[in-house]
Formats: structure tokens, sequence, C-alpha cells
């Protein structure tokens, strides 16, 4: 991550349903986004004009159309014997006195509206905390907007807390993870496993099947071949390489929803979930600040990022994404996210290189070899778990089929930066537009 110059807003880039538009962030005024409709007037009975406003807000958080309608009286006052008032049906006393009220409503309602979320949620003064800590291996940070310094440091240590919990659930370095101790029962009859593994695990075979082989969480025999790799830098040979492989596949991996249980096939087989594990956690955790009444954070941990609603007064979170780390390679640049998820893999930071060839800590579960070439893939996502994953599965696949999949992913979006033959190329999914 590094500072960037330009600033790229991802209402542009058509990925509106979690971002300007996802109900969170105040239009601005005069801005219709989609979101808001204003209908100068509305027709009534014998089709006369009614100078009023019909205003259909569709905001998630009310859950309900907000929606003024034309009140107008029908009733003409009678006229008097004794009066010499000239009646007319839309200049009547009674009329106007209506159509004032409702003027002022309206007239409200169109200066309130644009920032009627601020006005509602934002108490006056929130300020901005963080902290860092060390978690799954990486730097875990959170940042949220507080009324207090108590506020933020409860609901901050909770959130950490929730990390922590996952990390004892989905490590596979501690021992005794409940990742581990599912491993330790392969070829055993199907172990009962909690809400959160079941979720990491059904999300993971969902794209297991979606991304052909390339993402897949059974692949820990050939992941372990590699990381002992980069500790030794030596290769692994050949025969180990094809010994994990035979442990490999997610078709080993039987689920079942009804029962929340989990069965591995082959003796000897080894989950890893290191590919989605922080995408989750980084999930949980905003969840749990929301919990805590926190509506404005931000979660990271090491290349995942989530968001929540913006910074007060800001539009999105600004967040600064890096490519390849070569003097070629396209600047970083920022994306403006809110209640969204940005992942970056890539072979920036754990790699090893032996004989001028460098391997990323990414392996291809098909071929039990780590991945080689120079790619870096940013994926923006309704989640981290979806981004994790998604991110990782792109390193792996072929340009064509991992843009297809981001495609056919819905709020998805990537960005993908390779050293090629002709030089450092890149690529954009549709949704991601500048
Ligand atoms: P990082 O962990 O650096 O954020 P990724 O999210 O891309 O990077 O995850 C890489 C990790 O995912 C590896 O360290 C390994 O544990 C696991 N992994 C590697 N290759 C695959 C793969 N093809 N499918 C699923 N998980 C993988
Ligand atoms: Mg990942």
């Amino acid at each position: 991550m590094q500072a960037v110059s330009g600033s790229l807003c991802l209402q542009k880039l058509g990925i509106v349903p979690f971002l300007e538009c996802g109900g969170l962030t105040p239009l601005s005024r005069g801005e219709s986004g989609g979101c808001c409709s204003t209908q100068p007037s509305v027709r009534g009975r014998r089709n006369r004009a009614y100078p009023l406003t019909s205003v259909a807000a569709s905001s998630r958080r009310f859950g309900m159309p907000l929606l003024l309608k034309a009140a107008s009286s029908r009733r003409t006052p009678k006229a008097s014997p004794h009066s010499c008032e000239l009646e007319l049906p839309i200049f009547s006393r009674q009329r106007l006195r209506w159509t004032g009220k409702l003027l002022v409503l309206s007239a409200i309602i169109t200066f309130l509206l644009p920032g009627y979320e601020h006005f509602l949620t934002a108490p006056r003064t929130l300020s901005r905390f963080e902290e860092s800590q060390p978690h799954m291996g990486t730097a875990a940070r959170i940042v949220v907007y507080a009324p207090s310094a108590e506020a933020a440091a409860a609901a901050t240590r909770s959130a950490f807390e929730r990390i922590r919990e996952l990390d004892s659930i989905l490590s596979d370095y501690q021992a005794e993870s409940e990742l581990n101790r599912l491993s330790h029962h392969s070829s055993g009859p199907p172990v009962k496993i909690g809400p959160d593994l079941f979720r990491v695990l059904s999300t993971a075979q969902n794209l297991a099947v979606r991304s052909n082989g390339a993402f897949d969480v059974t692949a820990g025999p050939v992941i372990r071949l590699w990381r002992r790799a980069r500790r030794q830098r030596a290769l692994p040979e050949a025969d180990r390489i094809a010994a994990a492989l035979d442990l490999t596949g997610f078709r080993w991996l039987t689920l079942d929803a009804k029962q929340q249980t989990a069965q591995l096939a082959k003796p000897g087989m080894l989950l890893d979930v290191g590919g989605i594990a922080k995408g989750y956690a980084a999930d949980e955790a905003l969840k749990t600040l929301k919990r805590s009444g926190i509506e404005r954070a931000l979660v990271a941990l090491g290349g995942e990022i989530v968001v929540s609603n913006p910074p007060p007064g800001k539009k999105g979170w600004t967040i600064e994404i890096a490519s390849l780390n070569l003097p070629a390679a396209p600047k970083p640049r920022a994306l403006l996210l809110h209640n969204a998820a940005v992942s970056t893999s890539g072979d920036a930071e754990q790699f090893v290189e032996i004989g001028g060839i460098r391997y990323s800590h990414i392996i291809d579960p098909r071929t039990g070899k780590a991945l080689t070439g120079r790619r870096s893939v940013t994926v923006v996502a309704a989640s981290g778990i979806d981004s994790d994953a998604l991110a990782t599965a792109l390193s792996v696949m072929r340009l064509e089929e991992g843009l297809k999949l981001i495609e056919a992913t819905r709020r998805a979006a990537a960005f993908i930066v390779i050293q090629t033959d002709q030089g450092i190329q890149t690529w954009k999914s549709k949704r991601w537009r500048e």
C-alpha cells in the first residue's frame, strides 16, 4: 500500500448497489443517482395539476419507501351569498393554505433529504480512532469513528477478540484449531462443525466448483510442501508433489448443510483456508463493531480490507491499492469505497526465488506447482470472504476464465496486472470503470 495521486469513484464503475447508492451515502443536492426521484407535480382527479412533491426514497435502512402524496382538498369552498370573493378552485383561500403548507413541507424534505442519513444517524461529534494488533500472521488494523474514546476502545476490543476467536477456529498453525481437528478426522465419519468453519468451507467449496478447482482449500498437503520450500530455499521433489496432489481435491470434502457436518474422504488430507479466512475474519470484525454501535469503520487484515459507512462528511473510504512491485507497473491507485470489501493477491510479499525463478505462496491445486508468473489481482466485492477468495482464485485461473467468473459474480469487479512477454499489461472487468 502506497500513497497515490489519482482517485477513483466506484459509483462510476457501475458497482452501484454497495457503493454510492448503497443507501448509506447521502445524495448531494441535485444528484439523483437512481436512488431518489422527485416529481414536481402530481395529477389529481379531473386532471388538475397540484403543486406538490412526491418523493420516493428507497432506503435500505428504512426498509420502506417514504412517499409523500398530494393531499389536495377536492372540496371547493362554497360561495357565500354575502361574500364577494371570487371562488377560483385552485386559488381558494383554503386551497392556498393547503398548498402553502405542502410547499413548505416539500421544501423541508427537499433540503433535508440529501443529508437525511447524516441527519438521522450521525451523532454530532464523531472522532477517529485507530488500533493495530498482530493477528492471523499479519497486521490487523481497525479504524472507527466513535463518539468517545471509551466507546471506540470497547468496540475495537470486541472486534479484535472476534478475530482472535476466528483464528483459533480457522488456523492451520494452531494444532488444536477446529480446522486441524477436522483434518485429523480425515477418512472418518462426518464431523459436526461450528457455524464459522461451516460458512468458510461452504463458500470455499462453492468457489472451487466455479473456478474449476483453481481455488481449493483441500490443497493443504501441497501448500505445506511449498511452505517448506520457501523456508529451505529448495524446490519440493516431484514424487512428494505427486503424493500431496493425491490428497488434494475439493470433491473429497463433503459438507452437509442440514447436519452442519464436514467429511474428508481420504486419510492424510489437510485443509488450508489461508486464502479465504482473513476476509471472513474482517467481515466478522466489522459486524462486531456494528453490534457495538460503530457504523463507520474500516477493518484491514493484511491485504483484505472491509469498510462500512464512510467517515463523517465523506463519500467513502479512500483505499490505496498497489499492483506489481516492478518499476514499469501501473502507479498505485485509490478507490473510494463504502459498505464493500477489497482484496489484493499477488507475489509482492510472500515468495521464494530459486534458480532465478520466483515462486509464489499461491499454488495451482491442479498441478501442485507454485505460481511463477508475476500477477497482481485486486477484487472488489460485497464482502471480505468473497473478495479474499476471488482474488486468490483469479491469481491461479487463466485470465479470460477469471474475468468471466468476476462478471458472473454479483457486485464484483477486478483489476489485474500481469507481467507478460510484451511487458506489463492491465485488465479490468466490466464493472471496473474509471
Ligand atoms: P495472502 O494470504 O497473502 O493475503 P491470499 O489471500 O492470496 O494471500 O492467500 C494465500 C494463501 O492461500 C496461501 O498462503 C495458502 O495458505 C492459500 N492458498 C494458496 N493457493 C491456494 C489455492 N489455489 N486455493 C486456495 N487457497 C490457496
Ligand atoms: Mg485470498
